[in-house]
């Protein structure tokens, strides 16, 4: 049972993960990658329904690898997603599916033209990519390039023009040199992401990382924090203003703390707890519901606007 304002939920799709990144001590603690049978996951999503979510967002430490560990079976996440989206055509309803945490080496054409072909599933893609810089990379254990990142971005963003992209940045691995934390300062200015999120290295006796020669010492490591976050912040405002004038679908949520309060909501550009909101004007507004809502102004994180 939901509560009875519950208007988005979240269905895990696997557990544990099978890659090895040398920062994240996830695979020891949970072990390996278990894609959940669908048969579950399609028992979750219809739950879901009949309890009106809005919002169905599939989780898990790589989304994108789902199905690969399922074997005699031919299951991926784009197969899982078109029959998702298609239960949703057949009910005619207008719920929503976002996909968060895909990496970037598993994403793949077919899940780019699923996103593409069904409008319920949000334009939205949330990729860890963690740094830019081959040699970081290299360190992190992380199996791409900074070429194959621009031909990825490219090929997803000429497919899907509205489609806004989140990532996660690690700062201060082990080793980063201030020229390689430039390199990726420059794609982010150069590629422009719609949302990011900085976590800075946390070091373990336990993490293969933690070998790695040339620790950056704490006060460099928020200083880089800072120094991404700021020129985020000047790219995510520029990024925001296209919306202006463009009348989006809102799902609604609690009310704010302004004074007078406005109505928090998002767009399907905005994903719960980590991207900005959709704040709107007028106290008959309910919570629970989606509304066309003419943005009329773009904040650095958050949008204004009005019920048309
Ligand atoms: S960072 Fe993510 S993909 Fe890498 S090992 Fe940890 S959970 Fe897996």
């Amino acid at each position: 049972m939901f509560p009875k304002d519950q208007k988005t939920a979240y269905i895990r799709i696997a557990e544990g993960c099978s890659l090895h990144c040398t920062y994240c001590i996830i695979p020891k603690l949970r072990g390996p990658y278990q894609s959940v049978p669908i048969e579950y996951i399609l028992n979750d999503f219809n739950h879901c329904l009949n309890a009106d979510i809005k919002e169905i967002i599939l989780v898990a430490q790589d989304t994108a690898s789902y199905g690969k560990d399922l074997q005699h079976s031919n299951m991926t996440l784009s197969r899982l997603l078109i029959q998702l989206a298609e239960k949703i055509e057949s009910l005619n309803c207008k719920t929503r599916i976002r996909i968060l945490y895909m990496n970037p080496q598993h994403i793949n054409d077919a899940l780019i033209q699923t996103i593409k072909r069904y409008p319920s599933i949000c334009p939205y893609v949330d990729m860890p990519i963690q740094h830019a810089c081959d040699d970081v990379l290299k360190k992190m254990n992380r199996p791409y390039t900074k070429t194959d990142l621009y031909r990825l971005i490219e090929k997803m963003r000429s497919n899907i023009p509205n489609i806004a992209l989140r990532t996660s940045l690690l700062v201060g691995f082990p080793g980063e040199k201030e020229n390689q934390f430039q390199e990726l300062i420059d794609f982010v200015q150069d590629i422009q992401f719609d949302h990011l999120g900085v976590f800075d290295y946390s070091d373990s006796d336990d993490l293969a990382s933690h070998h790695i020669k040339d620790h950056v010492d704490d006060m460099e490591k928020e200083a880089r924090h800072h120094e991404l976050m700021t020129c985020q912040a000047d790219i995510s405002y520029q990024r925001q203003q296209r919306y202006v004038g463009q009348v989006l679908d809102v799902l609604t949520e609690e009310l704010s703390d302004d004074d007078p309060p406005l109505r928090e909501g998002r767009t399907v550009f905005q994903a719960p707890e980590i991207d900005g909101l959709t704040l709107i004007a007028g106290h008959k507004v309910e919570q629970g519901k989606i509304y066309p809502v003419r943005i009329t102004q773009a904040m650095h994180y958050d949008l204004l606007g009005e019920i048309m």
